[in-house]
């Protein structure tokens, strides 16, 4: 049963080939024998996942089944849920319990499927390869050398080695689609506002964005459609239909036009992937798209730009923790200045520490127009880039990251981990959709494809994937770890 796509679950589910009850308890299985080693799951709910399945096979009996009921998922640890510890990778928030589902949690519940847990992650968010995590790093089920990607890694892993068929990420500047590329899935980053961010802890508010982690373009449309929508809890979520994400899938690509960034293959770019990148891009000629060069030019700036106004809002964002309604306390404070200093210097690690000093300095006074203000006149230069760029392709391809999966400990420099963030972060500061989908292997490690569209397109993109998936089998391959242990 692990070796199915959310899709293919949901017919043999319908079919009564199984039940969700033992369909939850073998993944729950595979979660023990295999995580010890993953660290992919934070907390795993098993008798709660069982108590859900159990009611979705009554509401199956009873002729009032969805198309995801029963399908068991599982939640990156950063979205609230109510009666279950949301961490968010932090020893900060190691006792917090939400006394609320996020939007996407009470949405998915609803939908009648199955949490089996919440997964690992880098702390807050901010990290890209895991290794940020109060909890430890995950590794990477393809190599266990290698990381994960992050900061959603242990979404990525838990789906990748079969321990859950799709879970839920965040992606504040890639973490969804780098990665879901270094664990050979497939991730979807929608239209900031596209769906609630209520109940999903804050990291940059103007940049967060929660979505979809699958196997399959077509799974990530399947729960994209249950977690999209206009939210009154969220004053920054868009008021607009939710099409059905899976009408569009199977439109033909012929005329499609597709933009290669210039900016996207230069330096940097590890050849092997560049070429498993440009591998892909004959396939979408060989379906009758047409392809061209186009340019980006403001994209050396995304990272400073990106690595300035993130740092400002966390700093903000994170000014709540302060050791007095909720989060860690230190032990005895002799008073409420010490209380503070020390909740906040035992509560958080090292890279939030250091997010926290540069936000705090870019926004001070004397600093505030020559880095954040700047940094926010170049983020409407990025955002123009893209919409010029929209104005004569309809998608735009690259790769999701310059090189596959690093090894754990490789890049001990931040300034080294903040460059990996280079086709990625771009799109978060524009506000765009992005998708990831698997396009080959570099000794092993999965490569990810990007494809990007205008606001709003996640129908088209994931059309765009799909019809890739249908005439390649990379997404099909599965890790040796798996497969040992089965
Ligand atoms: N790697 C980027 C950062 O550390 C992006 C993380 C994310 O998307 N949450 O901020």
């Amino acid at each position: 049963m692990h070796d199915k796509t959310l899709t293919e679950l949901a017919a043999a589910l319908a079919a009564g080939e199984f039940s969700s009850r033992e369909l939850t308890e073998s993944l729950l299985a595979r979660i023990d024998r295999l995580d010890g080693e993953l660290n992919s799951f934070i907390t795993v709910t098993a008798d709660a996942a069982l108590e859900a399945a159990d009611r979705a096979d009554a509401a199956r009996a009873a002729g009032k089944a969805g198309p995801l009921t029963g399908l068991p998922l599982a939640l990156k640890d950063i979205f609230c849920t109510r009666d279950v510890r949301t961490s968010c990778g932090s020893r900060m928030l190691d006792n917090f319990v939400s006394p609320y589902d996020a939007t996407v949690v009470e949405k998915l519940a609803a939908a009648g499927t199955v949490s089996l847990g919440k997964t690992n992650m880098d702390e807050f968010a901010m990290g890209s390869s895991n290794e940020n995590s109060h909890y430890g790093p995950v590794k990477n089920p393809w190599d266990l050398a290698a990381v994960p990607g992050g900061s959603s890694g242990g979404s990525a892993a838990a789906v990748a080695a079969g321990l859950v068929p799709a879970a839920l990420g965040t992606d504040t500047g890639g973490s969804i689609r780098q990665p879901a590329a270094f664990c050979g899935i497939t991730g979807l980053k929608p239209t900031y506002g596209r769906v609630s961010r209520y109940g999903m802890v804050a990291y940059a508010s103007s940049l967060d964005q929660g979505g979809p982690m699958a196997r399959t373009a077509e799974d990530c449309a399947l729960l994209l459609g249950a977690i999209a929508g206009h939210d009154l809890r969220d004053s920054t979520s868009v008021a607009r239909g939710v099409p059905d994400y899976r009408e569009e899938l199977e439109t033909s690509l012929s005329g499609l036009k597709i933009g290669l960034p210039r900016e996207y293959f230069g330096d940097g770019l590890a050849p092997e992937v560049e070429a498993a990148v440009r591998d892909a891009i004959k396939v979408y000629e060989s379906l009758g798209a047409e392809v061209r060069e186009v340019s980006l030019p403001h994209t050396e700036l995304a990272i400073p730009a990106y690595y300035v106004i993130a740092p400002a809002e966390a700093s903000s964002n994170l000014s709540r923790y302060d050791g007095v309604r909720f989060g860690h306390r230190c032990e005895n404070p002799t008073d409420l200045v010490d209380l503070y200093k020390r909740s906040r210097a035992e509560g958080f690690g090292e890279e939030v520490k250091r997010r926290i000093l540069i936000g705090t300095h870019t926004l001070s006074e004397g600093f505030f127009d020559a880095y954040y203000k700047k940094a926010q006149q170049v983020r409407r230069l990025i955002r123009q880039d893209f919409l010029d760029a929209f104005e004569d392709v309809d998608v735009l391809m690259g790769p999701a990251s310059p090189t596959p999966a690093f090894d754990l400990g490789a890049k001990k420099d931040p300034v080294s981990m903040y460059l990996q963030d280079i086709y990625t972060i771009a799109i978060n500061l524009a506000g765009i959709p992005g998708i990831s989908v698997p396009a080959g292997f570099v000794q092993e490690r999965p490569v990810g494809l990007q494809i990007l569209g205008p606001h709003f397109a996640e129908s088209r993109l994931l059309n765009v994937a799909h019809r890739f998936q249908q005439a390649t089998d990379w997404h099909r391959r599965q890790p040796a770890f798996g497969k040992e242990n089965a």
